[in-house]
């Protein structure tokens, strides 16, 4: 039985003869369903369609992304270490050409994501590559959409993945929504993968901070202030968004420390 996508977000579901009633993630406020109404597809059907593209983004970091661009459009990234490769966040597809690729790098033997938006097919790449596990924070289990023994829920603040690598849980966006802290990224002066958590924006000197993107539904002043102390104890000058190109080169800790500021003088009302 196939196990169906949503074409909005991209979210692979539990198998079924028929696909679901309504996407629970779409159905969600800070998602949406197209006015034309829910549509589905399956990784089969994906293959035939897209491929996924592959970029060098410095030094063992690499994007891995989908060609022609598909539901929310994100790209994940590949981190590499010397003791095994992450994946963090996922992509709605795995064509075959790319698992011999990132096999030739050495394969992945974990997977992490930051949120319920990049789910994704996250199973189709957990059995790929071997049954690894899949890294949740389990305040967003109810948002598992294909529940499977490789998905590990983690619960707390941080949770080392080892190797320099650090989940650190600012909530926001999602309940359980995480940032990964790479230690060793920018020639060891630290880099944070932000996903949707902390939104990289069109200037690439500031962030964002959101309950809905698409909606434009902002974050209350505490929660936003609650994702700044979660990252402030970590030392990064990198901050690698949720799509491609979507990168702080330098300064990232400051912009977020400045970003947070501006925002929480705009929910205040104060002319910026
Ligand atoms: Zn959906
Ligand atoms: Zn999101």
């Amino acid at each position: 039985m196939p196990n169906f996508i949503c074409t909005t977000c991209g979210t692979q579901h539990a198998e079924g003869e028929q696909p679901p009633a309504q996407c629970a993630i779409c159905v969600d406020d800070r998602q949406y369903v197209k006015p034309t109404g829910q549509q589905w597809t399956t990784h089969d059907m994906l293959r035939r369609t897209n491929r996924n593209s592959i970029r060098f983004e410095e030094p063992d970091l690499i994007g891995i992304g989908v060609e022609p661009s598909f539901a929310i459009g994100q790209r994940a990234l590949f981190v590499r270490t010397p003791k095994g490769n992450v994946l963090w966040d996922c992509v709605p597809l795995l064509d075959p050409a790319l698992v011999e690729s990132v096999r030739a790098l050495g394969g992945i033997s974990a997977i992490a994501i930051s949120h319920p938006h990049y789910y994704a097919s996250m199973v189709e790449w957990s059995r790929a590559f071997g049954d690894v596990p899949i890294y949740l924070h389990l305040a967003d289990r109810q948002w598992v959409m294909r529940p499977d023994d490789s998905i590990t829920f983690w619960d707390g603040q941080t949770n080392s993945l080892g190797e320099g690598l650090t989940l650190i849980r600012c909530g926001g966006h999602f309940e359980g929504g995480t940032v990964l802290h790479w230690q060793a990224g920018v020639g060891g002066k630290g880099a944070l993968l932000t996903g949707d958590i902390i939104q990289v924006v069109a200037d690439r000197k500031h962030v964002s901070f959101m309950f809905s993107y698409p909606n434009y539904v902002p974050l209350s002043a505490a929660k936003v202030e609650r994702i700044v102390q979660a990252v402030e104890p970590f030392e990064y000058v990198r901050v690698y968004g949720a799509f491609w190109d979507m990168v702080i080169e330098h300064g990232a800790k400051a912009a977020v420390r400045r970003s947070a500021e501006r925002y929480l003088r705009a929910l205040a009302g104060d002319t910026l």
